[in-house]
């Protein structure tokens, strides 16, 4: 089975693949072919079918994590799937058990699931309301604001700037 640490790195680049660039919301998915590509890399199955699974996971998992829908709307897309146990080298270890164009959109979920579990409220929006990123804060105290402190953070931080100039 995929590591736990993939299926987040996973998530985490699903969940970015709707930047804005140059100011204009732009889609990572739109060029289908290079998307599929990518899927196949991520241990996919690279079809379109299994692409539309995925965007779909992702509109409704950006959706949850901005707060702008219940978690329950990510009902549909675990449908029919199972989790099957087996011993291996006296550990229990997790199969997941559905239709192969499925399984990465599944994997998205469980590895949104997890997170929230392990590390409650650290996957979140970036705080510029400009960027449509998403962050993993794993800093110790869980502070961590921008998707990146080299763009977003320094950013806001002139603006910040500037708006303090401006006012005094
Ligand atoms: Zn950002």
């Amino acid at each position: 089975m995929v590591s736990a640490a993939a299926d987040e790195e996973f998530l985490l680049a699903v969940l970015n693949s709707t930047p804005v660039v140059d100011g204009v919301p732009a889609d990572e998915f739109a060029d289908t072919a290079r998307a599929r590509a990518w899927l196949a890399s991520a241990g996919g199955q690279g079809t379109a079918a299994e692409l539309r699974h995925v965007a779909e996971a992702r509109r409704l998992l950006q959706a949850v994590v901005r707060g702008e829908q219940p978690p329950d709307v990510l009902a549909p897309l675990l449908q029919g799937a199972a989790c099957r146990p087996a011993l291996v080298d006296g550990q229990i270890a997790w199969s997941l058990m559905v239709q192969p164009d499925r399984e990465l959109a599944v994997r998205a979920v469980l590895a949104w699931d997890a997170l929230r579990k392990a590390s409650p409220g650290r996957l979140r929006p970036c705080a510029n309301d400009e960027c449509r990123l998403f962050l993993i804060d794993r800093s110790k105290a869980g502070t961590a604001r921008w998707c990146s402190m080299a763009v977003c953070g320094n950013r806001m931080k002139a603006r910040r700037h500037y708006e303090r100039a401006r006012n005094s």
